[in-house]
């Protein structure tokens, strides 16, 4: 976000594109790469705290398998949440520091049915 602000201060832009702004996949491809991330420490506790979760004190790879079972609308909305948070607060600096600048974002093209919902679990 320091980043995004810098460029937006420091050079005569007319707007910034989100390049490609999605948790980590490669759908680019014939049969795409959808990895279920990210289980490490941060981002678990961070789940925990934020959604009011308790979670047993698991290895990842059980907590990973918990969280897309037990808890997975929870962790899919969450991660959802998240990314949207990003672009409000990608907006917010925008707004403050070049509003006139505009805000681009790439997305997958995909719909809501293709790879069984994977536009919003994957
Ligand atoms: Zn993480």
């Amino acid at each position: 976000m320091n980043e995004f602000r810098g460029m937006l201060s420091n050079f005569d832009i007319d707007g910034i594109w989100l390049d490609y702004h999605h948790s980590h996949a490669s759908w680019e491809r014939a049969e795409p790469a959808m990895p279920d991330t990210c289980f490490c420490e941060r981002c678990v506790d961070q789940f925990a705290r934020e959604t009011k979760t308790e979670l047993p004190d698991l290895t990842t790879p059980d907590l990973a398998e918990l969280l897309l079972s037990e808890y997975k609308e929870t962790w899919v909305q969450w991660r959802c949440d998240l990314f949207t948070d990003w672009v409000r607060e990608f907006r917010s600096i925008l707004d403050e520091t070049r509003p006139a600048a505009l805000l681009g974002t790439y997305h997958c093209p995909w719909t809501d049915s293709d790879y069984d919902g994977a536009l919003r679990e994957s």
